[in-house]
């Protein structure tokens, strides 16, 4: 067992990044935590509204330049910090592991995706440009040219602390709009080196500004008059009853990208070697902390043969799968964020085997955590048989190493599972049948769909898709759809005189 140098040391008090300027905030401080070893390894600051509000007043302030200054010098800044991202690759990835829990692979995976975004955006020039009409009449001409609109607020969940905000911020500041971002306050470090990386690459005061904090800072970017637009991401209750709400009492636009409770779907024809690889992914990667993670496992057909072979392939791997600190190489599955989100795991598993489920694999008090660490905040992977699809263990989104399993008939009545569920962001069919696929591609209603494949997670240049229940808003981070958001289009006519 080794464990790569941790780069957050000494407990340092994260601070805001304020019009160029570091400051402390002047609301409590509270406790981050590496959950792998329950150490503290930094305090945060859970600022005020006026904080917040000093954060958009540096960011209009620095609006009317930014806009003016042209769009391939913006994309130089980005140029710029694409550039110190990948110098500080590794430390940022650590970060992410230390205030996350997840294994330095995922970590690595994550940070490659948020500079994937970044470079996405430095086409600006090009995703900017407008359309042109000679002569809609004779003499006149008409064209569209895309305008930013002003100051963004971006809003994070803690599962993605470092890549998250980067499907939005690129984009925003590309287009020539100033942005104040909310990390979530569970794991605020990385987006505070983040923007050490950003002042560093020289963009002007006020452009790119961070302010940590809880509910009065989101209410307060909510509310605020000089806040044009809202990206969240985060859970469906705070998306769905808090953020899109309100943004369309106060006029925002907004993207709203929430919570799921994803279904993987194994046809009996499916290879069984390279389908539990990917479920192995898809259910127990990053803990299960994923938007994009599946929870529920749908076996199709009534061979036993062939459910039990699977099975039996899933569960020795999953009881092979090595947790412990994310810093160690080694290490295959992290902690779960807190130990409230263990509770609720647990509770969930519970309420399963309490309406008729059964325990396959139970991970709920692991012994094998390498290292020795305490266990409150691991869970292991957990298998549960003979769910059925009105459970809450199938429904609610669990956020953690599970797998809910249910056998049926035939594919139409997978389809119909997958489609009743209230909020599925990815869903995936696992076969060789080319036409089962596509059936499966077509009549399923959610935003992402994996062929053979568990995590279905868009590349930068596209955007990060979802559907109601799981996605509120129009348009999606990620690509040209954030680019079409953060913009406005504006129609010149122009008669030649
Ligand atoms: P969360 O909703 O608890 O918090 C997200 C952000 O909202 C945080 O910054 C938090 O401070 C703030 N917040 C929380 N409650 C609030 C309230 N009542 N009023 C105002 N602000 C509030 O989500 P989380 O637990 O940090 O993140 C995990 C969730 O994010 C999961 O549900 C996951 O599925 C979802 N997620 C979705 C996507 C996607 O693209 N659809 C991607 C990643 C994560």
């Amino acid at each position: 067992m080794a464990i790569l140098e941790e780069p957050i040391k000494g407990v340092p008090t994260i601070k805001n990044y304020i019009d160029g300027e570091w400051v402390e905030s002047k609301g409590e401080m509270m406790d981050v935590i590496n959950p792998a070893t329950c150490e503290t390894i930094a305090k945060v600051g859970i600022s005020m509204k006026d904080e917040l509000d000093d954060a958009v007043k540096a960011a209009q302030e620095a609006y009317p330049d930014w806009r003016r200054t042209p769009a391939v010098t913006r994309a130089r800044y980005l140029h710029r910090l694409r550039e110190l991202l990948e110098e500080n690759f590794e430390e940022l990835s650590r970060i992410q592991t230390q205030e996350h829990g997840k294994t330095i692979d995922e970590s690595r995976g994550e940070t490659r995706r948020g500079i994937e975004n970044v470079e996405v955006a430095c086409g600006i020039p090009t995703l900017m440009m407008g359309d042109t009409s000679e002569d809609i009449a004779s003499g006149i001409d008409e064209y569209l040219i895309r305008v930013p609109l002003g100051v963004f607020g971006i809003i994070g969940p803690f599962n993605f602390p470092f890549m998250i905000p980067l499907w939005s911020a690129p984009y925003a500041v590309a287009t020539g709009n100033t942005i104040v971002i909310k990390p979530s306050e569970q794991c605020p470090i990385s987006q505070s080196k983040l923007a050490e990386l950003v002042e560093e690459a020289g963009f002007p005061p006020g452009v790119w500004n961070v302010v940590n904090g809880e509910k009065e800072v989101v209410n307060g970017m909510l509310d605020h008059p000089d806040i044009v637009g809202i990206t969240f991401v985060g859970s469906t209750p705070t998306g769905r009853d808090v953020i899109y709400p309100r943004c369309g009492a106060t006029g925002k636009r907004v993207i709203a990208q929430c919570g799921a409770s994803n279904m993987m779907v194994v046809m009996p024809d499916a290879n069984i070697k390279g389908t539990v690889a990917a479920l192995m992914t898809s259910f127990f990667g990053n803990a299960g902390q994923r938007c994009l993670a599946g929870q529920n496992l749908i076996v199709v057909g009534e061979d036993d043969g062939f459910y039990n072979e699977l099975m039996d392939a899933i569960t020795a791997t999953a009881k092979g799968i090595i947790m412990g600190n994310g810093l160690d190489e080694s290490v295959q599955m992290g902690p779960v964020k807190d130990p409230q989100k263990k509770e609720k795991i647990l509770s969930y598993i519970e309420s399963g085997l309490k309406a008729g489920a059964t325990l396959r694999l139970d991970g709920r008090k692991p012994t094998n955590i390498l290292g020795g660490y305490p266990d409150t905040c691991f869970v292991g992977p957990t298998i549960i048989e003979n769910v059925t699809p009105e459970m809450g263990v199938v429904t609610e989104e669990i956020f953690g190493p599970t797998m809910g399993v249910m056998r049926v008939k035939d594919l139409d009545e997978a389809i119909k599972i997958c489609n009743e569920n209230p909020y599925h962001n990815a869903d995936a069919i696992f076969t060789s049948n080319g036409k089962d696929a596509r059936q499966f591609q077509y009549e399923v209603n959610c935003g992402n769909i994996g062929i053979n494949v568990g995590i279905v997670a868009p590349m930068a240049f596209y955007p990060f898709s979802g559907m109601s229940g799981s996605f509120y808003g129009i348009l999606h981070t990620q690509g040209k759809e954030a680019v079409r958001f953060f913009t406005e289009s504006k129609i010149c006519i122009h008669r030649w005189l």
